[in-house]
């Protein structure tokens, strides 16, 4: 659609496309990478004290309690913590911060959609670096020609939608590859079995690591995501953000998002239940005759040799259980599965079984 009101940088938008969030219940959802378990108890308690008390109050613009949180939970300062609506509000201000310039931003081809979304908002120019075989990073492919200067790099770690992890080392010299920009790796899934770059942050000024809460601590729900980093980057962050809506965290999700990360015990046993899941869930999908690319994260990405992904999605669907296939030149035959509750993982692989047997589903 298109309109004589619209603005010219408005007509050139191609909005993200969020996994479905179905209006009906019963299916089994494992498209959007939720975790499986409910928050903490701690947190619903928290969010209901706080909604006794203050609601008619703003809440703090700084949100200093649950930086604070975040911050002792890293072994870093209050300073080094910047925390916005959600990781992709938080991604979107470091992206409006650092990457508008007249040079280029780096990133792999296949990898989180919404960085190619906020290049369009902000009129950044992505140049794509192709994934080698397997669809795995290599570092070098990310130097730069003589006389050639970037904008930056953003990288997630663990990527999306494959899961395939970078050791630390390949981190550390995509940072020293390019000292005088800002490398972003955003590490969305990082605590179901990544290596997290935060103890580089001391070390390097150009290194900018972004979190969120809804992953491994079970709040899409709540929009919390925070970006670390040195004080110069978080200070450019905070710029942004109060040129743009002086209070994104409100009172019940900064009261919640602190019980979460107080709660350790709690995050340590589910992601732990995720993870052996997960384990689960490649063997049982490697038995049906899948590929399964290793995944360091709460999802797998998965192809079959022999059935159409398209085509496996939709008879998924048929059978209740929502999947992830993304139309995309490379992924178009992968599946991203999100890792269930052992019930829903069953579920999924009930279903395929059945799709999979002769008759069971067009190829
Ligand atoms: C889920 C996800 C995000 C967004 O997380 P929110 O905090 O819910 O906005 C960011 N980056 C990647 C790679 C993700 O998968």
């Amino acid at each position: 659609m298109s309109s004589s009101f619209y603005s010219p940088v408005l007509a050139q938008l191609v909005p993200y496309l969020p996994g479905e969030q179905p209006k009906i219940e019963r299916l089994v959802k494992l498209n959007t990478n939720e975790n499986p378990y409910p928050p903490s108890p701690r947190v619903v308690a928290a969010i209901t004290q706080a909604a006794q008390q203050g609601l008619q109050l703003y809440p703090d613009p700084e949100s200093s309690a649950l930086r604070q949180a975040i911050a002792t939970q890293l072994g870093l300062a209050e300073q080094h913590v910047f925390v916005g609506n959600g990781s992709d509000e938080v991604l979107a201000h470091a992206f409006f911060a650092f990457f508008q310039q007249s040079h280029p931003l780096l990133m792999p081809d296949i990898s989180y959609s919404f960085y190619q979304v906020y290049c369009r908002l902000y009129g950044i120019s992505a140049q794509t670096v192709p994934l080698r075989e397997g669809l795995r990073l290599a570092v070098a492919d990310y130097g730069l020609a003589p006389g050639q200067s970037v904008a930056g790099v953003v990288v997630a770690n663990p990527n999306a939608p494959t899961g395939i992890g970078l050791p630390l080392a390949d981190i550390e010299q995509l940072l020293q590859l390019h000292p005088t920009s800002v490398v972003l790796v955003d590490e969305a899934y990082v605590d179901f079995g990544g290596q997290s770059a935060v103890p580089l942050i001391a070390r390097y000024p150009n290194l900018l690591v972004v979190h969120t809460l809804s992953k491994s601590r079970s709040l899409a729900g709540l929009r919390i995501g925070y970006a670390c980093g040195q004080t110069h980057l978080i200070e450019a962050l905070t710029r942004v953000k109060n040129s743009f809506n002086s209070y994104p965290l409100d009172r019940l999700a900064i009261a919640g998002g602190v019980a979460a990360l107080d709660d350790t015990a709690y995050f340590e046993r589910t992601r732990q239940q995720v993870m052996s899941s997960r384990e689960g869930l490649v063997l049982a999908l490697e038995d049906l005759g899948f590929e399964v690319l290793p995944s360091q994260a709460n999802f797998v990405f998965a192809r079959h040799p022999l059935f159409d992904a398209a085509t496996l999605a939709a008879g998924l669907r048929s059978h209740g259980v929502l999947v992830r296939h993304f139309k995309q030149p490379r992924i178009e035959q992968y599946l991203r599965i999100s890792v269930g509750t052992p019930q829903q993982c069953d579920a999924l692989l009930q279903a395929l079984a059945q799709l999979l047997m002769p008759g069971g589903a067009p190829q």
